[in-house]
């Protein structure tokens, strides 16, 4: 396991809620920012301030020399092969509307999609179908909340354009075999984006190995400010694609007859970027590589599984994901609506999250409206965990 004592990192983490200390579990919609985030972020602002890639001073200069070793670190933590294919965004939603925007498909294309996405990464696919005439389809999941793989292959064919995968599920935290999946969906030619929002804190990402073209997360599910995100993309395909949004920094050459676009990745960053955003994010992954991916997996790992099995007593409980789940750990007590019980156990100083999660077709795949979901990042403890288990058991009682 991992120290308490990391939880001295993160400021907000001292709070008290209710009067009683936080233990803040609701890592999935947002984690807490350590120290070194924090003071790259103030340190921006106190010694660096300035609008970056155009100016002569020194100010300038040096904020674009942070900015664009931000961009060299985050390559080098997905493993790109070039700081090119990083493109900032201001978040995964960000990511995905772009690349959904600029796909050329058209009529009896299909978008392949699964049961398990986040609104984000479904409403920018449907909303090409709408423009382009083609066919959005849904890989299903068992009861487990696991992609049915023989039905992911019965659904491949020369038509599909598109595989749009979440890495790991926010609301069950199933975690899917996003390496086969793209290998086979890339048997048929497919352009395939993968959304690695609830991946990146929790495991180690090597965008080459996995195969994809395109990788999307968010920086502030990563101890990092919000606002800030990136998108990886193939540098072959970021060449070859039209650019996104017009304007600034991602042109070469303007006249009133026409524009010439700059390369990747500044050709997908018009305007004025989140500057201390990017900078914030590369203190982000360095604070997380200094404690070690592998070490705060098999910590999230242990506490995921010693909540499931505290929880898993409790009468009329189910717990939705399968067992190996990370990140998120969702479930519903009979006759108990889990907006009451996410109200009650906030009384007693436990933060998570209540609802559909941004996830209706995979609430509706269960015939629910939503559920409370427990969520974990590198700072929780076992304590914490205690004190889940423990206001649940009581606000279940207090409320059936
Ligand atoms: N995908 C997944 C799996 C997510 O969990 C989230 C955020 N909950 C998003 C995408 C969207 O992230 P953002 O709102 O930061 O753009």
């Amino acid at each position: 396991m991992l120290p308490a004592s990391l939880k001295s990192d993160f400021p907000i983490l001292g709070e008290t809620v209710n009067g009683r200390p936080l233990v803040y579990l609701d890592n999935a919609a947002t984690s807490q920012k350590p120290r070194a985030v924090l003071d790259a972020s103030r340190h921006y602002y106190e010694a660096l301030n300035s609008n970056i890639h155009r100016g002569t001073h020194f100010l300038a200069r040096a904020a674009t020399v942070a900015h664009e070793a931000a961009r060299e670190t985050i390559a080098s933590h997905i493993h790109a092969n070039s700081p090119d294919e990083v493109i900032f965004t201001s978040g995964a939603t960000d990511g995905v509307n772009l690349v959904s925007d600029i796909l050329p498909l058209s009529v009896g294309d299909e978008i392949l999609i699964s049961t398990l996405e986040h609104h984000s990464n479904i409403v920018p696919w449907q909303m090409l179908a709408e423009r382009s005439g083609a066919k959005m389809v849904m890989i299903p999941c068992d009861e487990n909340g696991v992609l049915d793989q023989s039905a992911f292959a019965n659904l491949l064919s020369d038509k599909t354009k598109v595989l749009a995968l979440t890495w790991v599920s926010n609301a069950f935290g199933t975690v899917n075999p996003v390496r086969e999946m793209t290998a086979a969906a890339k048997k048929h030619g497919a352009t395939v984006l993968i959304d690695a929002a609830q991946a990146i804190p929790h495991m180690a990402i090597d965008v080459r190995e996995l195969g994809a073209d395109f990788l999307v997360f968010s920086g502030h599910k990563v101890y990092a400010p919000t606002g800030i995100g990136v998108l990886w993309g193939r540098l072959d395909l970021l060449k070859s694609l039209p650019p996104w949004k017009g304007g600034g920094e991602m042109i070469k050459q303007v006249t009133f007859e026409g524009t010439t676009y700059n390369d990747p990745p500044f050709k997908y960053e018009a305007g004025t970027p989140n500057i201390e955003g990017a900078i914030a994010l590369a203190a982000a992954l360095d604070y997380v590589n200094a404690i070690g991916l592998d070490a705060i997996h098999d910590h999230e790992r242990k506490l995921i599984a010693a909540a499931a099995e505290a929880l898993s007593e409790i009468p009329g409980i189910r717990l939705y994901g399968p067992p190996d789940r990370i990140g998120a750990l969702s479930f519903a007590i009979e006759g108990v609506h889990h907006y009451d019980l996410g109200t009650l156990i906030d009384q007693m100083g436990v933060a998570v999250r209540t609802g559909h999660h941004c996830c209706q077709p995979l609430m509706a795949r269960f015939g629910i409206t939503g559920t409370t979901r427990a969520s974990f990042a590198l700072y929780n403890t076992m304590e914490d965990i205690e004190a889940l288990t423990t206001a649940v058991k009581k606000a279940a009682t207090m409320l059936s």
